[in-house]
Parts: C-alpha cells; structure tokens; sequence
C-alpha cells in the first residue's frame, strides 16, 4: 500500500527566514495577511520589522494578537471575527503551536459554516484560507503537520482535528525566533518533539518516509536537548532543535502519533499543564507499557539515539527507556502530583481522560492497543 505524504508548498529553513515573508505571500498571490500571535510575541522587536517589511511592499494587513495557550473555541472564534472584518485573504500565524493552531481553526470556519466539533477526528477537513506559518517554539512542528488541536470551551475536551485544509501553504521556521525561549519551554517544546519522532517511528501508520525522518529529528533532539537547555543563547544547538522540531512535525502528521499524545491531551485540557510537560509526565511510562508491541524499533531508536549499540534488542529497548526516566529526571519534569494537581480531581478524572483518550484514535496507533482499563491503570501510575 502507498504511503500519502504532505507537506506544506513551500518551507524557508534557517536563520533570517521571516524576512522572506514578503516573498513568500507573492509567490503565492496573497495580499491582504492577518497575522495572528499572541502578546508575548507581538512585544518582540522583529513583529515592528515584520510589519514595516510588509508595509513598505505594499501589503495590507491587520493583527489579531490575542491567542492563548491551549486555544479554545473562544479564542478561535475571536480570531475568526478579525479575520472576517478584515477580510484577509490569508492568515500569518505567528508564534507557538498555540497560536498556529489559532490561525488554522479560524481559517477553515472562515470558509466552512459550523463548529470546531464538527471538524474533530475522525472527520476530515479538506480546505480553508493559506496559512503562512512561522514558529516560534521548537516544538509542535504544528508548521508543517495537518492537525490542529483546540480546546471545546463548553465541554473542556482537547480536540483533534485533522486534514489537508489544516496544512500550512507555507512554512518559515527561523530558529532566531526562539532564542527567547526560557529554560521550562525550552526543556517541554523539546520533549514534545521528541515524542512526535518516537511516536511517529512506533506507530502502527509509519513508512519509509516518515522512518527516516523521525529517526533523524530523534538523534537531534537526545543528543542537543540537554545542551540547549543548558545554554539557552546557543546558537547552534537552537538551529538543530528548529529543524528536528519540524521534522518531528512532518514525521507524525504522516504517520500519527500514539498513545503519549491521546493521554496527554486530556491532562493539558482537564489540568492545564502546558502541551509539552504532559506528555513529558508520560513519556517513560507509556514507553515502558508499549516496547512489548514493537521491541525491535524501540531497539533501533536506542541505538540511534545514541543510548547503545548493543544488538540485543529486548536490552536496547529498555535502555531507552531507562534513559528516558533520566531524561526526565535531569530536566526537573514533575509527576503530576509534583506539579500541584489535586489528587482526589486527578483518581476523580481518569476515567473521563482515558475515554476521551481512546476516542481520539490515537490509542489505536501505538504498537500495544491499550484498552481503555490500561489506560486507567496508566493515568493513576503516572501519578507520583
Ligand atoms: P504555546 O504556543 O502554547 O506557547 C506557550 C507560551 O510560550 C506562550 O505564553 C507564548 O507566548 C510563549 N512563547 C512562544 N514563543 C516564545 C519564545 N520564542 N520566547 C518566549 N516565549 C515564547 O507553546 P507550544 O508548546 O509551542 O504550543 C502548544 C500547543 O500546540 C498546544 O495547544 C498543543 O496541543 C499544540 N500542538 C499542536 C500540534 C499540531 O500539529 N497542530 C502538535 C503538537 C502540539
């Protein structure tokens, strides 16, 4: 069977690639951007840049800066009366996943009637107004995937939402952007692509092209995640954790994630712990329930990543995961109940958590099918 491989039109890759935005919104007919951040982000000297270059090209444009992190149908539905009263032709979305997510939800109700659920996995979206994307975490590769993942306001549910129509047209991943990452964002954005590598590789939808892809980012990120956290002004180790950020990005969006996202989307919805450090709190755990599925390509990752070069594959594999626990211990990722969550809301939510985990479809993917009892069991030994 072939494998579909998407990708946005055009990716710019490097240090200075926002500048080339201009260029980008002409080559692909585009004259009227919103461009869509939040306010952290809109306060960064190169947004004043952005929009002088753009002006002085004759550009209209307008900016909507009020994202938030874990977007909401709130949020989105603000984006989308910006967008309309402005009558953009495009959206520029600016920022982390957050806001790119922003930008995409906005853009396929701009030209579809109904509601974000009505778009939630497994339902297809197909079209929606260009979206320029230029990251500013490296992290969610949400630049180059077709997901969105927006929280229902009235339901509190993290929903899914998959298809072409989510896809940026283009993509400016411009490492620079991140240097004003602080430690814990660094540490989280880092660990989420690090999941989107592993998980891509493991999944049940992997291929050819999303193996040599998600290999690659997952070297990267073991190897340069330690440093960048440790020298937050590397230029260097943030140019690689871009790249691999947006490897990891296209990995997944081919190949899906697995069972590290589907549990964590319900803790950053129920618990608002930030996207990264939920699936960080994981990550070790559900390694360890999920080598029995697929030993032999949690081997290959171990030995990619440089954690061993034994041939014995049941050995390699737990050396992974043995090292991801150190990984965890070594950035200080709290349990959930370090990070302050009340325990009764916690044992009180499993079981709302592990079935909207099983209905994102993601459980689906990972080399162990998980029952929805094993995810239970998984939530409450995460816990400490
Ligand atoms: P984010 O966008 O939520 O941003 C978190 C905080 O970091 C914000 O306050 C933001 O202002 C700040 N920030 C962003 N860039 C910064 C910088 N360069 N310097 C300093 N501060 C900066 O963080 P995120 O982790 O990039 O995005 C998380 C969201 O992305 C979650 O909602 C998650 O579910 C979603 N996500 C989407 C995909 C996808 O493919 N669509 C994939 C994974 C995650």
């Amino acid at each position: 069977m072939s494998a579909t491989i998407q990708m946005p039109r055009i990716m710019k890759i490097g240090g200075g690639a926002i500048n080339d935005l201009p260029d980008v919104l002409n080559q692909l007919a585009l004259h009227r951007p919103l461009i869509v951040t939040d306010e952290f982000i809109v306060s960064q000297e190169y947004v004043g840049d952005l929009i002088d270059l753009l002006r002085e090209q004759g550009f209209a444009l307008q900016i909507f800066s009020d994202c938030v992190p874990d977007p909401t149908t709130d949020s989105v539905a603000a984006a989308l009366v910006a967008l309309k009263q402005f009558d953009a032709d495009c959206l520029v979305a600016l920022g982390g996943g957050s806001s790119i997510d922003t930008a995409k939800a906005a853009s396929v109700l701009a030209v579809h009637s109904g509601r974000m659920r009505d778009y939630k996995a497994p339902n297809n979206i197909n079209n929606g107004l260009p979206v320029i994307a230029i990251p500013t975490t490296a992290g969610t590769g949400s630049e180059a995937t077709s997901v969105a993942v927006i929280v229902d306001t009235e339901t509190q549910e993290k929903m899914m939402c998959k298809g072409l129509g989510l896809l940026p047209v283009a993509a400016l991943v411009d490492f620079e952007l991140t240097m004003t990452m602080p430690y814990r964002l660094t540490a989280d954005t880092g660990i989420d692509s690090l999941c989107h590598a592993l998980e891509a590789y493991v999944s049940r939808r992997a291929n050819a092209f999303t193996d040599s892809i998600a290999l690659a980012a997952m070297k990267t990120i073991y190897k340069m995640l330690p440093t960048v956290c440790n020298q937050l002004d590397n230029h260097n180790a943030r140019e690689a954790m871009m790249l691999a950020a947006t490897q990891g990005g296209i990995a997944f969006s081919n190949a899906s994630v697995t069972l590290i996202h589907a549990m964590s989307r319900p803790i950053g919805a129920h618990f608002h712990v930030p996207h990264g450090l939920s699936n960080a709190m994981l990550l070790p755990e559900i390694t360890a329930f999920s080598v029995a599925g697929a030993e032999y390509r949690y081997a290959q990752c171990s030995r990619v990543m440089g954690i061993t070069d034994s041939d014995d594959d049941q050995y390699a594999a737990d050396a992974l995961v043995a090292a991801l626990y150190k990984l965890n211990s070594d950035l200080s990722v709290p349990s959930p109940k370090e990070y302050g969550i009340d325990q009764n809301y916690w044992f009180g939510s499993v079981d709302l958590m592990a079935e909207q985990a099983i209905e994102s479809g993601s459980p689906a993917n990972n080399p162990r099918i998980p029952s929805q009892a094993d995810i239970v069991e998984l939530y409450h030994s995460v816990w400490n």
